[in-house]
């Protein structure tokens, strides 16, 4: 399948709505964001209806006859498949969330690692990132397709644009399709940049001062706040970093006595 660019223009008709769900479907796929029938998207049609993925489909392989409509409380109103077993999720966060028109859910591998270890992206490392999301909490585990789930994840939908799930996946989601998919992207990517960092044994933060410039110069209307959530800048990491130097330190002095009782 080619991969043509999800149309441009925010007033498109239901067919190139369903042609760019089809497109963001394959973009998750041909990354690897989702393997066999993974993940599912969806995006608001108008005030009362939801375009979504259907159950049990590769997302690299719909069709835009394939896919699903709803309406903002779940009953199917067209398609000949059910809808995704995650419509539950992408309903409560567009109840709660007026301002998102898309939602991409996915189980990228190393964005989903660090959900499955319980880490949260938090560490001011990357200045796009820092911009566009701050930092990327982790929803405590629900058993996928319940409405467990949603619950879960209420608490953090009015803060965050890109959830990890623990044990499960990743939720990104924004004023279109292209915004949300780039969040899962960008997602990834932090995932990826932690986890060399985390490999070369040493992470140079941002300062308080780099943030706060960023944020500043930030031209959204969302409201900043000013309690947890921003990213850990390398002030807030140095407490934990003197402990966890010393732990570090008292390794490599058991580990030396070790070696120096081996050779004697
Ligand atoms: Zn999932």
């Amino acid at each position: 399948m080619d991969l043509q660019a999800i149309t441009p223009g925010m007033y498109k008709d239901e067919l190139q709505h369903r042609r760019d769900l089809c497109v963001a479907g394959a973009w998750l796929y041909r990354r690897g964001f989702v393997v066999a029938t993974d993940g599912n998207l969806s995006l608001r049609l108008d005030e009362d209806r939801v375009l979504t993925s259907p159950t049990g489909m590769s997302k690299g392989m719909l069709d835009p006859a394939d896919l699903v409509v709803t309406d903002l409380q779940g009953r199917q109103l067209e398609g000949r498949l059910g809808p995704s077993s995650e419509l539950a999720m992408h309903l409560t966060i567009y109840e709660r969330r007026p301002d998102v028109r898309a939602i991409c859910h996915a189980h990228p591998p190393v964005a989903t690692g660090y959900a499955a270890a319980g880490k949260t992206l938090d560490k001011a490392l990357l200045a796009e990132c820092i911009l566009d999301l701050e930092c990327i909490p982790v929803a405590p585990y629900a058993t996928p397709g319940t409405p467990d789930l949603a619950s879960t994840l209420e608490p953090l939908i009015d803060r965050y644009n890109a959830i990890l799930l623990a044990n499960h996946g990743v939720v990104t989601f924004g004023p279109d399709l292209l915004t949300a998919f780039f969040r899962m992207e960008t997602t990834e990517h932090i995932a990826r940049v932690n986890l060399v960092t985390e490999l070369l044994g040493r992470q140079v933060l941002l300062t308080n001062r780099d943030v706060e410039r960023l944020l500043a110069s930030r031209n959204r209307s969302r409201e900043a706040s000013s309690d947890s959530g921003h990213a850990r800048t390398a002030e807030s990491a140095a407490a934990d970093d003197t402990a966890r130097n010393r732990r570090d330190l008292e390794v490599l002095l058991a580990e030396a006595l070790r070696n120096l009782n081996d050779h004697h």
